[in-house]
């Protein structure tokens, strides 16, 4: 399994909805290549925040959009998520 596999098959293995030998592969690959970690963790943050938002008072569409943007933006400029 090569990188662009597994992050076209992040959100579903987040999901826990992959069959358990695909998600056993992915699991190896996260675990071993730093660049789908960093994506794995970020997807990670990114769905317990929109989750967490959706809960609490369920969160418009728009500020969900704009959550995402944002985050997007900080994945790809800085490491304003990393840096915790
Ligand atoms: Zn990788």
């Amino acid at each position: 399994m090569d990188c662009e596999q597994v992050i076209r098959l992040l959100w579903t293995w987040l999901d826990r909805e992959l069959e358990v030998e695909v998600s056993q592969e992915v699991e190896e690959h996260v675990r071993a290549c730093l660049r789908c970690k960093e994506h794995a963790d970020f997807e990670r943050r990114l769905r317990e925040i929109i989750q967490t938002c959706c809960k609490k008072d369920k969160a418009p569409a728009g500020l969900r959009a704009r959550l995402l943007a944002l985050l997007a933006e900080s994945s790809h400029g800085g490491d304003a998520l990393s840096g915790h």
